[in-house]
């Protein structure tokens, strides 16, 4: 008996094994008893720097579809290639939003704060509250609300839908050129208008507790402030520093991993100046890859956090391992 199921096991297994395994009625039915949950996991990741504790918590993706018309300055058919070589969609580019949290031992600061109410690019972002209830942390914790620019998924969640401050304890900095130039007004009949109304929105309500950094300044212990202009003209990266170790919180100064790095002198649809920003990026990106400087960029897949190395003519990014105990 036994040698006769092995006999047709092996039969079976010459006919074709991978027929057999997913017919209906042999090994699925056995395993399918539990349902599929259909949840994931939460949407934070923890690691330590130096002394100081960093969690990333995600505002969600912000899908951009169709990338020519928002990448620019590269062939069409360059960027399919540099997509579909790296197993990425070549018809939905999707940004990821990484906001990291930091906890300095003597307060808690927030890096840019996500869409918020803003359906912008459609209703998957806009979870920053969420996240950071999941990671555990409390918006009235939050010390020091740090923007790297005023773009819309960077201060769309300083307030609610009322327009109350979701982090009522909190300094919020930005530069002082961002802010006039996004809450401005006169630009409310430009194309720009809807950048404008959720910048008014987001920082009219906390313009008493706004703060505005310079280039090179240090305004919070372990927060230094680098102006890397072009993609807004005030936009700034971030040197966040504990106990020796560093890493560069770069903001919008490249928005893919893979686009913005291989050509990184490709122009983005959303640049204030888009030359500019290109000039700025190459800077930056030669600067942290010959000092070898962890970066965790705001856009890049989940969550963010590695290295860039010089590749070519362009930029390599490597993902840091997640490591799950602190
Ligand atoms: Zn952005």
């Amino acid at each position: 008996m036994t040698s006769e199921v092995s006999r047709r096991s092996l039969l079976s297994l010459g006919a074709g094994l991978g027929a057999n395994l997913l017919a209906p009625g042999l090994i699925g039915s056995a395993s399918a008893k539990a349902p599929k949950l259909g949840t994931q996991a939460p949407y934070f990741h923890r690691f330590m720097l130096g002394s100081a504790e960093v969690t990333v918590v995600s505002d969600g993706p912000l899908p951009l579809g169709d990338p020519s018309g928002t990448f620019v300055g590269v062939p069409k058919e360059d960027v399919q290639k540099m997509l579909t070589d790296n197993f990425l969609s070549s018809s939905n580019v999707v940004l990821e939003q990484n906001a990291p949290i930091v906890n300095m031992g003597d307060r808690l600061i927030l890096f840019d704060t996500g869409m918020g109410t803003s359906q912008l690019f459609g209703n998957t972002a806009g979870r920053l509250q969420k996240s950071m209830a999941e990671a555990g942390i409390k918006p009235g914790d939050i010390d020091a609300v740090v923007c790297s620019h005023a773009h819309i998924d960077h201060i769309g969640g300083i307030v609610d839908a009322n327009d109350k401050p979701l982090f009522p304890n909190a300094q919020v900095y930005l530069s002082e050129e961002d802010f006039k130039f996004w809450t401005d007004e006169g630009k409310l009949g430009s194309p720009l208008k809807d950048f404008i109304v959720h910048a008014r929105k987001n920082l009219m309500p906390v313009k008493d507790r706004l703060v505005f950094f310079k280039d090179g300044q240090e305004f919070l212990p372990g927060v230094t402030a680098m102006h890397a202009p072009g993609h807004t003209f005030g936009h700034h990266m971030f040197m966040i520093q504990s106990d020796g170790k560093s890493f560069a919180f770069l903001g919008d100064l490249t928005h893919h991993q893979v686009l913005l790095l291989e050509k990184p002198r490709m122009e983005f649809a959303y640049d204030s100046d888009p030359k500019m920003a290109a000039a700025t990026r190459v800077k930056m990106l030669d600067m942290l890859a010959a000092n070898k400087t962890a970066v965790m960029s705001y856009h890049f897949a989940w969550p963010g956090y590695g290295h860039v190395v010089k590749s070519g003519d362009g930029f390599r990014y490597i993902a840091e391992p997640m490591v799950m105990n602190l």
